[in-house]
């Protein structure tokens, strides 16, 4: 994919690990500034020597005034908002309390509503800019004990449309919805079955949802496109599952289904 982003800004949140931090490298290769803003110090000290084009603000977005001072530090308008970051919070069976159900919405929700938001109060909104909500193929398919996660997933895909319809002339706003996509290198020992349940044959890199970000960030290849929300998950969520058909089968002790 051949893209310039010379002169071009962009901000990844929870940049200094997993899908963040390789779209913050995509974005570095092609001529982008990134500021990243990580509440992860150690990971960003250890990237900071191989990475000296990327800006580093130690912080919570889950916080108000941690989003406030970041905008406000902002040297400059920025063209890209990438909506990354993310922690993941149990549901109903592993009761998760009131606060962290809360603080999953805060960070997975209001942070991404709240950083606009602030962006557009401070003119710090380029023209034509492009904002991106990574979301989750779990705002559609649940697994037991999810709902913070589920709740907030589904939640920054309503967000999505909202405010694409709100800086419709002024910026474009889409999501992407990965599947499973594995952000540690040193556990990329997969079964079979583990890539044979997606229709794609493998399990997903960052780079796929890296490779998506930069395309819709790109006016030129994708300026009639906002408002949606793009899966990436190898056809995974396509994919129709009934016992004793196309090689699954349901385990009724473990009460799971599994590719034979
Ligand atoms: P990750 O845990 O590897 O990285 C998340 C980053 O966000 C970390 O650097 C972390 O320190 C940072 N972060 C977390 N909470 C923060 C906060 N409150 N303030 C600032 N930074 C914070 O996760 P990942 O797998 O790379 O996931 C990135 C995004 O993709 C998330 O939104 C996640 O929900 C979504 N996603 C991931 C997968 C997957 O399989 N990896 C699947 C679906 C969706």
């Amino acid at each position: 994919m051949s893209l310039n982003f010379a002169g071009k800004t962009a901000i990844v949140t929870g940049g200094a690990n997993g899908i963040g931090l390789s779209i913050a490298e995509h974005f570095l290769d092609v001529g982008a500034d990134v500021f990243i803003i990580d509440i992860d110090k150690a990971a960003w000290e250890a990237l900071a020597a191989r990475h000296d084009g990327l800006k580093f603000f130690h912080g919570d977005i889950g916080e108000k005034t941690t989003s406030e001072a970041f905008i406000s530090a902002l040297p400059c308008p920025i063209n890209f908002l990438i909506n990354n970051a993310c922690i993941s919070h149990g549901g109903l069976l592993s009761v998760c309390p009131y606060e962290d159900f809360e603080r999953m919405q805060r960070v997975g929700v209001t942070a991404p509503y709240y950083l606009t938001s602030l962006l557009l109060q401070q003119s710090l909104l380029a023209k034509d800019a492009a904002i991106i909500n990574i979301a989750s193929t779990r705002a559609d398919q649940s697994q037991p004990d999810t709902e913070a996660y589920t709740a907030a997933k589904g939640g920054i895909i309503a967000l999505t449309h909202a405010m694409a319809i709100s800086l419709a002339g002024q910026a474009r706003v889409n999501a992407i919805s990965p599947g499973w996509i594995e952000t540690d290198k040193h556990n990329a020992d997969h079964t079979d079955s583990d890539k044979h349940q997606h229709p794609a044959r493998r399990i997903g890199i960052p780079n796929d949802i890296a490779q998506m970000t930069l395309f819709l960030c790109d006016n030129e290849k994708s300026g009639f496109i906002t408002g949606q929300n793009f899966t990436i998950d190898g056809g995974m969520s396509k994919l129709m599952i009934y016992h004793n058909a196309h090689n699954w089968k349901f385990d009724k002790d473990s009460q799971g289904v599994f590719p034979l």
